[in-house]
């Protein structure tokens, strides 16, 4: 195909002739399309023995990656999901919980080790740019090493990192306008959802939250909504075994949103599809997709999703 292809250019005589041409034999299709793929889908840190992996949701707008989080297995998730990790562009962090940005640096790094991508942009809550120049100062003999040795540039030079403090509009350009909104994940007050207004599709990314009204404001009229979620009988079932069970139970409570309250919030916001993500317990796999979706179908009357790793939508 690609023999003919350029062959079929060769004749054609010419660049220009052959951009107008290329449409016509199926090159490109993908373009203007908006792809929502789920990377990972359990919330928490714990990285699991099997099944879901930490938080990371990935939108491919006119085929340029737009990742949201970077939990543990990132880099990974973005191979499965045929990204080559050079092609890595823009990272969004919603908040400086280690389940949504442990893959930071070494995401970034492992794009650099891959070969040069052209730039990448990261947006998030105050606190990146150290984390970033820490974990530059955390690798600084093995990138002195490489960058003498194998003649690699400079990974710091390839990252810009734009720290936000308020809500508003955090990038635009001509595929997307993407702005953030402040949800409520006590005891964190630096904490996001997204949304990606593109041409042809807007999709919001909750974050962790608590119910929050401002989030179903936030999120009017979007085609879809990815919202974290929390089965409580299994946080009962989790938490009994553990020390810190009576501690650990409030701020999940206090932080997260039950299966009720995310029917509600996408009913209030009027969104055609819900994706649920962000599954707390994440690794349960007792719970049905019925368990997940039965409270939140009680409010909310649009098409319902149980998200899985690597889930297009
Ligand atoms: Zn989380
Ligand atoms: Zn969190």
């Amino acid at each position: 195909m690609q023999h003919t292809r350029r062959q079929f250019l060769h004749a054609a005589g010419g660049f220009a002739v052959s951009c107008s041409l290329l449409p016509k034999i199926g090159f490109g299709q993908q373009k203007t399309k908006t792809r929502l793929i789920l990377l990972g889908t359990k919330g928490g840190p714990r990285v699991g023995e099997a099944g879901r992996s930490n938080p990371s949701t990935l939108i491919l707008i006119n085929d340029v990656p737009y990742l949201i989080d970077c939990g543990y297995g990132t880099s990974r998730q973005l191979l499965s999901a045929n990204v080559a990790l050079n092609r890595l562009r823009y990272i969004f962090i919603t908040h400086h919980h280690s389940d949504h940005n442990l893959e930071f640096g070494p995401l970034v790094y492992n794009a650099w080790i891959t070969g040069i991508p052209a730039r990448i942009d990261a947006y998030g809550p105050p606190g990146l740019t150290k984390m970033s120049v820490d974990y530059f100062n955390y690798l600084e003999f093995d990138i002195q090493t490489r960058m003498v040795d194998e003649g690699r540039p400079d990974p710091r030079k390839l990252v810009t990192i734009h720290e936000f403090a308020k809500p508003g509009v955090v990038l635009m350009n001509d595929e997307v306008k993407v702005s953030s909104c402040r949800v409520r994940h006590p005891p964190i007050t630096q904490a996001y959802a997204y949304r990606f207004d593109a041409a042809d599709r807007s999709i919001v990314i909750s974050g962790d939250t608590a119910y929050s009204p401002e989030l179903a404001e936030f999120a009017k009229g979007a085609d879809v909504l990815v919202h974290e979620i929390m089965y409580l009988p299994g946080i009962e079932a989790l938490i009994s075994r553990l020390p810190n069970a009576k501690r650990l139970r409030e701020h999940l409570m206090a932080a997260h949103t039950l299966p009720e309250d995310v029917g509600k919030v996408a009913a209030q916001a009027g969104v055609k599809t819900l994706v649920l993500s962000h599954f707390v317990p994440g690794d349960d796999a007792s719970i049905t997709d019925d368990q997940w979706s039965e409270g939140v179908r009680k409010h909310f009357k649009g098409r319902v999703i149980v998200g899985k790793d690597l889930l297009e939508i």
